[in-house]
C-alpha cells in the first residue's frame, strides 16, 4: 500500500459542498488501496480577512500574533475535513501542525521547515485513518506557533510527503486547486495558453518562482530534492492535471515549454561598483543577513575599473533594501539607483540548452512589439527580462467591494508586462499541440507502486527523522566548470526597442548557440550587453556583431574575451535560501577571484572569472558547498 498525500487549497474547501467534496475524493484514493493524507489550506479567503482584522487594529501587528491569527484559518478546515470524511463513513483524524511535529525556524510568517516527526502520523495512517493535517503551519524550537509563508500549505503537503517517503513508504503527492494543472502560461492573461500533461522540476521551479503562480516554489524544491512526483490537478473534475518530475529526454526537444510574468519586482542598479574581488559579496551578504531574497543578479563586465550590478527585490522589499544598503554604497562610493516598477518575463524550457536561436525568437517577439528591456539574465533553462511598467493608479479609482478593487487593481497591474507576455507566447507557437502539452510523449507515467517498507525498527526510525533535520538547507547539487565559452561585449548600446533583437539575430543566423546573456543599463539611455558562445565561434560572433552596431550606431563597441571560465552553481532554492549567493562570492572574494559577471535564477547562479583561476575556482566552490 502506497501513501497519497491529497493537499486542497483554499478555493477547494471554500465551502460545505466543496469540503465534502474533497473529503470524497481522499475515501476514493483509499478504497483504492491506499493511505491516505489530505493537507489543508484555510477555507476561501479566510487568511486574507484574518489579515484585513488585524489592520483594523495595528498597522504593524507583531509577526509572532500574525502567526497566532493566522494559523487559525487552517484549523478550522481541518476540523471540518476530518467530520465530513466520518460523515460518509470513513475513520479520519486532524492535526495541527504543532500536534504533528513540524518544527520550523522562528522567523515568522516566512518561517522554513527543520523537521518533521513522523511517528504519529504514521501511527494513526497505519491504524486506517485519513489523516488530515493543517498546511501552511508549524511550531518553533521555543513553542511557539509559525506560519510558512503565503500559499504555504503547498509545502507543507510536499514536506509531508518526503518526510513519509523517508520513514519508507511509496509516496506521490496531488496538489488539488481550481485550475487543471499547468499550463504554458496564465491563461487569465493568454487564453490560448494550453494545459501541460508533464513539465521537470527546473522548468516548474523556473516557472513557479516566476509567478506561474500554480505552486509556491518551496514546495517544487521539496519534490525535487526528496524526488516525490507531484501532479497538479483541478479539485473540481476527476481529470489528469499536470506531472511534475524528474527532466526526461523528450523534454530537450522543446526549446521553450512555457512563459511566465512576475509582477510587483522593483530594479536596482548599484553603478560605480569598485570592479575588484569582495565587493559582490559584500553587497549580496548584507541582503541575506537583512533576509531579503533577492531575484534577478546582473552585473555587467563595466570599463574603467567600474561594475554595475542591476538586480531586483519584490516590491514590498525595496525601502528595507535600500536602507540596508545605505552604508555599505557610501563606504564603496558607488551610487544605487532606483529604478521603479518592473515586469519580469521569462521565457522556460530544458530544450534551449542545445537548441540555437531561443534568444533570437524571444527578443525578435519583443522588438515586434516595440518592449524595451531593461535587464536581461540567462540560467541554464531560462531566459529573463525585464520590462518597465508605470506605476498603478491609486484602488479609489475604483468603486464597490474590496474585491472588486482589487480585481480592477490587478487589471491595471503589469500592463506592458502583460502585452510581452502574449506576445513571447505566440512566437514560440505555445498554444500549438506538441509533446507533453496535447501530444503524446513517451513518459511520466506511474507505475503501480510497490509494497511499503514499513520502518519497524525504532532505530531505523531514528535515523529516518535525522535525514529530516534541516530538510528546508539549500540542496546544491554541483559546481560546474565551464571553459570552453568566451564572452562578447557591447558597450554604450542605445537603449531603444530592437537592438537586442538585431544582435542576436546576426548570431543566431551564424548558427551559434548563445549561452549565458547579461543585459544591465550602464548609464542614461546606454546598456551593457554580454553573452558567452562556444570558444571557436567568438571571432564569427564578435564578426557579426559589429557589423550589426555599425547600422545601429557607430559610436557602441563590441570586444571580445577568450580569456573567460564560466562558473554555475546548480542546486535548489537560489533564490528563498538568501545565503547561495553569499557563500559563492564569499569563497571567491576569500581566494581573491575576481567576479566580472554574475547572472542568476531559481536554480543556477553563474558568474565569469579569468580563465586562468577557473580551476582554483572550482575547487574553492566545491569546498565551499561541501561537495568535495
Ligand atoms: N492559508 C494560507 C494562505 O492563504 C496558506 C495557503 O493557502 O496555502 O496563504
Ligand atoms: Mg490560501
Amino acid at each position: 500500500m502506497g501513501v497519497v498525500v491529497q493537499k486542497f487549497g483554499g478555493s477547494s474547501v471554500k465551502n460545505a459542498e466543496r469540503v465534502m467534496e474533497a473529503a470524497r475524493k481522499a475515501i476514493r484514493a483509499k478504497h483504492a488501496g491506499n493511505m491516505v493524507i489530505v493537507v489543508v489550506s484555510a477555507q476561501g479567503s479566510t487568511t486574507d480577512d484574518l489579515i484585513a482584522k488585524a489592520a483594523e487594529i495595528s498597522a504593524a501587528p507583531s509577526a509572532r500574533e500574525m502567526d497566532m491569527l493566522l494559523a487559525t484559518g487552517e484549523q478550522i478546515s481541518i476540523a471540518l475535513t476530518a467530520m465530513a470524511i466520518q460523515e460518509l463513513g470513513e475513520r479520519a483524524v486532524s492535526f495541527t501542525g504543532q500536534q504533528i511535529g513540524i518544527v520550523t525556524d522562528s522567523t515568522h510568517r516566512k518561517a522554513r521547515i527543520k523537521k518533521i516527526d513522523t511517528q504519529r502520523l504514521t501511527e494513526a495512517l497505519e491504524s486506517g485513518h485519513i489523516v488530515v493535517i493543517a498546511g501552511f503551519q508549524g511550531i518553533d524550537e521555543q513553542g511557539d506557533i509559525s506560519t510558512l509563508g503565503r500559499g504555504g500549505s503547498d509545502t507543507t503537503a510536499v514536506a509531508v510527503a518526503a518526510a513519509v517517503k523517508l520513514a519508507g513508504y511509496d509516496v506521490q503527492c496531488e496538489i488539488f486547486t481550481d485550475v487543471d494543472g499547468v499550463y504554458t502560461t496564465d491563461p487569465r492573461i493568454v487564453p490560448d495558453a494550453r494545459k501541460m500533461d508533464a513539465i521537470s522540476y527546473d522548468e516548474m521551479l523556473e516557472m513557479a518562482s516566476m509567478g506561474a503562480g500554480v505552486m509556491h516554489s518551496r514546495s517544487i524544491e521539496f519534490a525535487k530534492k526528496f524526488d516525490v512526483p507531484l501532479m497538479v490537478r483541478n479539485a473540481q473534475s476527476d481529470a489528469l492535471g499536470t506531472w511534475i518530475v524528474p527532466e526526461e529526454a523528450w523534454m530537450g526537444e522543446i526549446p521553450a515549454c512555457g512563459v511566465a510574468l512576475a509582477a510587483d519586482e522593483a530594479r536596482l542598479v548599484l553603478e560605480g561598483v569598485p570592479d575588484r574581488p569582495g565587493v559582490s559579496h559584500q553587497v549580496f551578504s548584507a541582503l541575506a543577513a537583512a533576509n531579503i531574497a533577492v531575484d534577478m543578479i546582473a552585473q555587467s563586465v563595466g570599463e574603467g575599473g567600474k561594475a554595475t550590478i542591476g538586480f531586483t527585490v519584490l516590491n514590498s522589499e525595496l525601502e528595507k533594501t535600500k536602507k540596508t544598503l545605505a552604508p555599505l554604497v557610501a563606504g564603496l562610493g558607488a551610487v544605487l539607483n532606483e529604478t521603479g516598477k518592473v515586469s519580469k518575463v521569462s521565457v522556460v524550457g530544458a530544450g534551449m540548452r542545445t537548441i540555437a536561436g531561443v534568444a533570437e525568437r524571444l527578443f525578435q517577439a519583443l522588438a515586434a512589439d516595440g518592449v524595451n528591456l531593461k535587464m536581461i539574465t540567462t540560467g541554464d533553462i531560462k531566459i529573463s527580462v525585464l520590462v518597465e511598467e508605470d506605476a498603478p493608479p491609486p484602488v479609489e479609482e475604483a468603486t464597490g467591494g474590496e474585491s472588486i478593487k482589487k480585481a480592477h487593481l490587478e487589471s491595471k497591474k503589469a500592463v506592458r508586462g502583460r502585452k510581452a507576455l502574449r506576445a513571447v507566447h505566440a512566437a514560440f507557437a505555445l498554444a500549438q499541440p506538441r509533446k507533453g502539452a496535447g501530444a503524446p510523449a513517451a513518459s511520466a507515467e506511474f507505475k503501480p507502486r510497490a509494497n511499503p517498507l514499513v520502518v519497524a525498527d525504532p532505530k531505523d526510525r531514528d535515523a529516518a527523522i535525522a535525514r529530516l533535520d534541516g530538510m528546508e538547507d539549500v540542496l546544491v547539487s554541483g559546481v560546474h566548470l565551464n571553459t570552453e565559452q568566451s564572452r562578447v561585449t557591447i558597450h554604450d548600446l542605445p537603449d531603444v526597442p530592437g537592438n537586442c533583437s538585431k544582435v542576436f539575430n546576426a548570431v543566431a543566423t551564424g548558427g551559434i548557440l548563445v549561452d549565458m546573456i547579461v543585459q544591465n543599463q550602464t548609464g542614461p539611455a546606454k546598456a551593457e550587453l554580454s553573452f558567452t558562445v562556444p570558444r571557436a565561434d567568438l571571432p564569427r560572433a564578435l564578426a557579426r556583431t559589429q557589423d550589426v552596431l555599425r547600422a545601429i550606431d557607430p559610436a557602441c563597441r563590441a570586444v571580445g574575451d577568450a580569456d573567460i571560465a564560466v562558473l554555475f552553481v546548480l542546486g535548489v532554492g537560489m533564490r528563498t535560501h538568501t545565503g547561495v549567493a553569499r557563500t559563492m562570492f564569499g569563497a571567491l572574494a576569500a581566494h581573491g577571484i575576481n567576479i566580472s559577471m554574475i547572472n542568476t535564477s531559481e536554480v543556477c547562479v553563474g558568474v565569469v572569472v579569468e580563465r586562468a583561476r577557473g580551476d582554483e575556482a572550482l575547487a574553492c566552490l566545491t569546498e565551499a558547498f561541501n561537495l568535495g
